[in-house]
């Protein structure tokens, strides 16, 4: 059976510990691979490459690392159908979808190459008597990036991208569910020009995400993830001294306003809360209709919509998604619609014993979907994570809107109205990081940030853009004076520019 290893110092390395997990097909059930589960040890010796391997890269011009990085966006560009079906083997979503995680991915490689820009700093000439003060943005040294399951090629991209394009070096630890496809981002990543050490991937689960967290010699670390590990990681982080993001969980609302086109709200809903099976952070699984008119339309119009969809492989190109990851997931899933049902929300569409012929250990779901969803219910409260849409019936966009805004998670929001004045109002007033107007998975693109507030971002800074160069980098601000003769005995006085 394949084994997937680690990938350090720019080569495969099996690792010490002697630990595997499995890799499953999640259309199967069938164990496809093993992956190195890493030790301590192994680890460490990822992290002396990338140790040994920063002098150089920092040193190396913002305009060659720019280059390497070009190369990376071409290679990534056309390995694109190889990629996507590795990671739909692995991730059970369908092949359309992996090729939008990866193409996600790149966009983040191409705003990476904007680094020569992004990494200037700032000059101020004569800010007093022959003094000039300029600011530099230097990296931090050996970075790390720890990733989810349902994202194995953009998340790893707008972590390592941008820290590697920065002039840090990198070890990046991604989900042991699916971990063939940040291998190959490593590879490519060499292919493309880049130095060996400065990209290494370390498979692993809390052993090795507990050594990168306590490591001495790791100086910053971007996690993303679920809320509670977001937390630990980000606390246990902190503690030893170094910089952390951490990306958590997310229950994001979609606001119908009585007002929108009511045709293309359910069209944009239903591929914002089935597409990959729900496994997307920036998915909206709640839907919150304005005034009862309103209510009653949207769920005949979903239950319709809903049932039509087609549950498929992940291969099947007709299929609108696919299995969720694993057996464990599943039964949590299905799980939910019990509790859900037992809480008193209606069920209108059970997806629940969804078996596929010729699949019937695949780990499928079909979709489900709640009415008169309570906000004190527990499947209100938590995230489900899968393919099951919940409708929760207000009567004013007040009330409506005060729901995203008082829940523990705060990632996403959705709001579908033709009214501009109240979207905009809305979207200044919500109590949430990323809002749609009319737009289902408001995802921002590369050049802007990407962040959750509340229980969905532990830290101070988003991932990529402007905001993923401050998290790189740290500055340094230099006030220069050559002066022409003595200039007097200032020494005990703090300095002014007057
Ligand atoms: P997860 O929290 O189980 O795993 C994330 C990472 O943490 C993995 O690399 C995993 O190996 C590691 N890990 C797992 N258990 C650990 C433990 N006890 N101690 C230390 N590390 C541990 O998340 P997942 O199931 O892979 O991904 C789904 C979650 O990620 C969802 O909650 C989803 O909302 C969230 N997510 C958030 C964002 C965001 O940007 N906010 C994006 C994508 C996914």
């Amino acid at each position: 059976m394949r084994t997937v290893t680690h990938f350090v110092d720019g080569e495969s390395f099996a690792g010490h510990s002697g630990q595997l997990g499995d890799i499953y097909n999640p259309n199967t059930g069938e164990v496809q691979a093993q992956v190195a589960l890493a030790g301590p040890q192994d680890v460490a010796i990822a992290v002396d490459a990338a140790e040994a391997a920063f002098p150089a890269w920092s040193a190396t011009n913002p305009q060659r690392r720019a280059r390497v990085m070009f190369e990376f966006k071409r290679l990534l560009e056309n390995h694109m159908d190889e990629l996507a079906e590795l990671l739909s083997s692995e991730h059970g979503k369908v092949i359309a979808d992996s090729k939008g995680d990866i193409q996600r991915g790149i966009d983040v490689v191409e705003f990476a190459c904007g680094i020569p820009h992004l990494q200037k700093g700032e000059y101020t000439e004569g800010a007093g008597p022959g003094i000039d003060v300029f600011s530099m943005r230097q990296p931090l040294g050996v970075c790390a990036g720890i990733t989810p399951f349902n994202f194995p090629a953009m998340i790893p991209c707008w972590m390592s991208a941008v820290a590697i394009a920065c002039g840090n070096t990198f070890i990046l630890k991604p989900s042991e569910k699916d971990p063939s496809v940040p291998v190959r981002l490593a590879e490519l990543f060499m292919e493309a020009g880049g130095p060996p050490g400065v990209l290494n991937v370390v498979h692993g689960d809390k052993v090795a995400v507990d050594t990168i967290v306590e490591h001495p010699d790791i100086k910053a670390v971007s996690f993303v993830g679920s809320s509670d590990i977001a937390q630990y990681v980000y606390s246990r982080g902190t503690a030893t001294g170094k910089r952390v993001q951490a990306m958590g969980g997310a229950k994001n609302h979609g606001i119908i306003m009585p007002d929108c086109n009511m045709e293309q709200a359910v069209k944009d809903i239903v591929g914002a809360a089935y597409g990959s099976a729900g496994e997307r952070c920036m998915a909206l699984p709640v839907a919150v209709t304005v005034g009862q008119k309103t209510g009653d339309e949207f769920v005949e119009r979903m239950l319709d919509a809903a049932s039509n969809l087609k549950v498929g492989i992940s291969t099947d190109a007709d299929a609108h998604y696919g299995p969720v990851v694993s057996a464990a997931h599943k039964a949590k899933v299905e799980d939910y619609i019990r509790i859900g049902v037992e809480e008193g929300a209606e069920l209108k569409l059970d997806g629940r014993n969804h078996t596929l012929q010729g699949y019937e250990n695949g780990y499928f779901i079909g979709p489900s979907l709640f009415d008169h969803v309570k906000p004190g219910m527990r499947t209100y409260k938590e995230e489900i994570f899968g393919p099951v849409l919940q409708v929760v019936r207000a009567e004013t966009l007040e009330e409506a809107a005060a729901l995203p805004s008082k829940h523990q998670y705060g990632n996403g929001v959705a709001i579908f109205t033709s009214n501009g004045r109240a979207a905009r109002e809305f979207a200044a007033q919500v109590n949430v990081g990323m809002v749609g107007i009319n737009v289902p998975i408001p995802v921002p693109v590369s050049y802007h940030s990407f962040g959750g507030w509340k229980r969905s971002a532990f830290g101070d800074h988003n991932q990529h853009g402007a905001e993923g160069v401050r998290f790189w980098t740290k500055v340094k601000t230099v006030t220069q004076r050559w002066p022409e003769g003595d200039i007097g005995d200032q020494a005990f006085i703090i300095p002014t520019m007057g």
